[in-house]
């Protein structure tokens, strides 16, 4: 199968190795010949490491890399691919944009594939004259460690196209899981509903973040704790999406006071040294003393 990809990106260049490493042929496209070049460069490095921990063969690396080819030239990138998947930054025109202009240019039964994070699956379809073929393919960062990809039913798109986006992900050897197209997916709105949760607790005093992050992680088998997760993340990112939720999903994701007291005073976790925890050179070192439900 040829599959393109748009945006050589962090999740870019992700999507076109693993779409390599199950035999596609695959063309990433970015706007500028260093950014394409740069998207190669990055799974070349990944599969070497891949090579290192011995879980890729260096023959199966090099046959990866021989079906990957990049351009700057959109017609050339999709005008035989059979899926597109775009990965361009998180902007609702841009990927309108994009999706009208693989139309025209990409074959008539091409599935054209968004990997939104949150942008309404249906309204990025819209733009297609066939809004049929379009769909939400929602991959996780790392994409090549990442098992789970969301399968995102816009409000028109076709069984037929479900069917072909489910198939391309079981065959690259990941887990599709069929999502409505609403907010938050299934993922992100179950994911922010636990560290919202968790950060409220925090704010009530009942108890501290090391110990509510525990209580998931012994308790439940959670790799990582709500609360350092959501310093992972970012608190700016979490509160962007905690509106956005809020927004179209009602009061249960109302943004507790103390995650905007951090993000007004710039404490954003783990990217700024300080989030609910305190951390350095990547380590949590200590907890914030800013957690309880004094200003
Ligand atoms: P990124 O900024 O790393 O990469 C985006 C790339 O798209 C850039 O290289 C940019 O030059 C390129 N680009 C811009 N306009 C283009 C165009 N017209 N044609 C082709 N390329 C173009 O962004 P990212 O983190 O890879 O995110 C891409 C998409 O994936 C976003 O929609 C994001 O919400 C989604 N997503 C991101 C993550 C994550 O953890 N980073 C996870 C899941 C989904």
């Amino acid at each position: 199968m040829n599959v393109a990809v748009l945006g050589a990106g962090t999740m870019g260049h992700g999507i076109a190795q693993v779409s390599a490493m199950a035999d596609h042929d695959v063309t990433i496209r970015d706007v500028e010949r260093a950014l394409v070049d740069d998207g190669i460069a990055a799974i070349e490095e990944n599969l070497r490491g891949g090579v290192e921990r011995d879980k890729v063969t260096d023959d199966e690396m090099r046959a990866a890399l021989d079906r990957v080819s990049g351009t700057t030239d959109l017609a050339e990138a999709v005008s035989d691919a059979d899926l597109v998947v775009e990965a361009v930054p998180e902007d609702v025109d841009l990927k309108k944009q994009i999706f009208e202009d693989v139309e025209a240019e990409a074959p008539a039964d091409a599935v054209i594939a968004s990997n939104t994070s949150s942008l309404p699956v249906t309204e990025i379809v819209s733009a297609l004259d066939d809004p049929g073929r379009g769909i939400g393919l929602h991959f996780f960062n790392p994409v090549h460690i990442m098992q789970l990809v969301e399968v995102v039913v816009g409000e028109q798109t076709d069984d037929e196209t479900v069917a072909f986006a489910t198939d391309f992900v079981e065959e690259i050897g990941k887990t599709a899981i069929e999502v409505r197209d609403t907010a938050g997916f299934a993922s992100s709105r179950l994911g922010v509903a636990l560290g919202v949760e968790a950060m409220r607790m925090v704010e009530e005093g009942v108890a501290s973040p090391r110990d509510i992050d525990q209580s998931m992680e012994l308790g439940y088998n959670h790799p990582m704790g709500p609360v350092e997760l959501g310093d992972v993340v970012g608190l700016d990112v979490r509160l962007d999406i905690l509106e956005h939720l809020r927004e179209e999903l009602g009061e249960r994701f109302r943004p507790p006071q103390i995650l905007r007291r951090k993000v007004r005073a710039g404490n954003l976790g783990k990217k700024t040294g300080e989030g609910f925890y305190v951390w350095e050179d990547g380590e949590i070192v200590g907890t914030s003393d800013d957690w309880g439900d004094e200003e």
